[in-house]
């Protein structure tokens, strides 16, 4: 299958139908589920979390390229995290124009005022590739960006393994289904998490889970939380309002919230404008920040996570900051870097904005937001840039290389969505754990990965904005 799905077997609609009602009740099985938009507040109703029909040929060298370079991009962010000078001067441009990045460096900056309290970092990311396809028909990884804040889906990807597995046996695809990797990054992350709690260092400490208004994505956390239990950690769910409600920090900056004591603050909200509702809502995150409680993130590590830094780390010269001794971590990860390209006001950025508009299809315009849909495309990149180029406004803008994947061939399954065959693009993520307690690196893992498809037709957008779909690789 290395050159997709044989064209028989993707034309064979009796077999096809077949297999699409075998492929739903497996991942029923498994536990590959999402709640309704109708309700995404409860569990009374629930459905198979989008996934493809078939697994996704994927290199193996590429594969095993990008889990390599996972640890060495673990410390990196650590580093940069680490590194207030930096992160002031890669923010500068940014924060005079995007209020939101802004806000949240100005969280940073009152820390680093008061002082961390807690030396225990721990880190859960994930960075997201894509395949360029060379001319030669050779394939290149080029990351897309990497998550430093509520990186998600390692939870469900744990279980849709045993649902592709499945499909191929059914198919009668035997060696393929063998050939289906295992991936536990549920496990992986709550090791990281339980590492975190346990320096902490109190049994009656609790890991609480900083949870969204609207939950259809809970089951994927529960994969998390429930490794947690296993290990006799308690997890409780909160939001920001209940936060800033019941929280408070005690006269050693120990944070209680409904008076539990918080060990960990494991961040799956807070990295979008409208997640913060209200002025409480931020004081609650700066509460959080100033405890004594190990976040996931903490402040500095998120704004590390930023699309500004990504292009600032693309420039000559600033890897080896972090990296003075070691050339080999700095070409691994240099050679992921696509083409980034600041919009700053002078010269270089005037260059991108004449590059940009000469030719918008080799590029993605990126604003400093996550979440998917914010990014700009085509035509659209001469309208926004036609608007803002003679202006400040551009600063809170990167331009980036255009990756172009080869298209594949398969079936998207989603509920309510009628069944047909679709060009497909892939974006690969690896999920990295690290946990350092002042200056020791305690544990520094790739601990699985990620695969997620969409159809051609769509040019941005993650599973939960409802464009990709829940895949796995197959490698060749
Ligand atoms: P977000 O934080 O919203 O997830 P991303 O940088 O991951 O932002 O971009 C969202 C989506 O847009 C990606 O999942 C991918 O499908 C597409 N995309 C982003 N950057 C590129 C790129 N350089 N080339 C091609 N597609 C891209
Ligand atoms: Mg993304």
């Amino acid at each position: 299958m290395a050159q997709g799905i044989p064209k028989d077997l993707l034309m064979n609609t009796v077999l096809i139908n077949e297999l699409v009602e075998v492929a739903k009740d497996a991942a029923l099985v498994q536990g590959v589920l999402m709640r309704v938009k109708e309700s995404p507040n409860s569990s009374e109703l629930v459905t198979y979390a989008p996934f493809t029909l078939f697994p996704t040929p994927v290199p193996k060298d590429v594969f095993l390229q990008a889990k390599a370079v996972q640890t060495h991009y673990n410390t990196l962010v650590d580093k940069i995290s680490q590194d207030p000078d930096f992160l002031q001067e890669a923010l500068a441009s940014t924060i005079v124009v995007d209020d939101f990045t802004a806000r949240l460096f100005k969280v940073h900056q009152q820390i680093l005022q008061e002082g961390r309290s807690q030396s225990i970092v721990l880190g859960l990311n994930r960075s997201d590739y894509m395949l360029d396809q060379r001319e030669d028909g050779s394939t290149s990884l080029k990351q897309i960006e990497i998550n430093t804040i509520s990186a998600s889906f390692g939870g469900l990807a744990s279980h849709t393994p045993d649902v592709h597995r499945h499909i191929l046996k059914v198919a009668g695809r035997l060696e393929e289904s063998q050939r289906i990797l295992d991936n536990k990054p549920a496990v992986g992350l709550a090791d990281g998490i339980a590492k975190a709690w346990e320096l902490y260092g109190s049994d009656r400490a609790v890991v609480m889970f900083l949870v969204e208004a609207m939950q259809r994505n809970i089951l994927d956390q529960r994969f998390i939380e429930n490794e947690l239990w296993k290990r006799n950690i308690t997890t409780i769910r909160k939001r920001f309002e209940e936060v800033s409600k019941s929280g408070k920090l005690d006269d050693n900056k120990r944070l209680f919230v409904d008076g539990q004591e918080v060990a960990v603050v494991y961040f799956r909200n807070g990295y979008m404008p409208q997640n913060y509702t209200s002025e409480q809502t931020w004081e609650a995150r700066l509460m959080m920040e100033r405890s004594l409680a190990v976040k996931c993130p903490d402040i500095s590590t998120h704004l590390a996570g930023t699309k500004k830094v990504q292009q600032v780390l693309a420039k000559p010269g600033v890897l080896e900051r972090f990296f003075p001794d070691q050339p080999q971590a700095v070409e691994q990860l240099r050679a992921t870097f696509a083409g980034l390209y600041t919009l700053d006001m002078g010269p270089e950025g005037d260059k991108t904005v004449e590059m940009a508009l000469a030719t918008p299809d080799r590029f993605v315009l990126k604003p400093q937001r996550e979440g998917g849909g914010n990014n700009i495309y085509g035509e659209e990149i001469c309208k926004v840039l036609g608007r803002v180029k003679d202006s400040s406004e551009r600063m809170a803008y990167i331009l980036m290389d255009k990756i172009q994947p080869r298209p594949i061939q398969n079936y998207l399954l989603r509920r309510n969505t009628p069944l047909k065959i679709s060009n497909c693009l892939s974006e690969l993520g690896f999920y990295g754990v690290y946990v350092r307690q002042g200056q020791d690196m305690v544990m520094n893992d790739c601990v699985g990965h990620l695969l997620r498809t969409k159809s051609s037709e769509h040019s941005d957008g993650g599973v939960n904005a409802g464009v990709a779909v829940l895949d796995n690789p197959l490698l060749f």
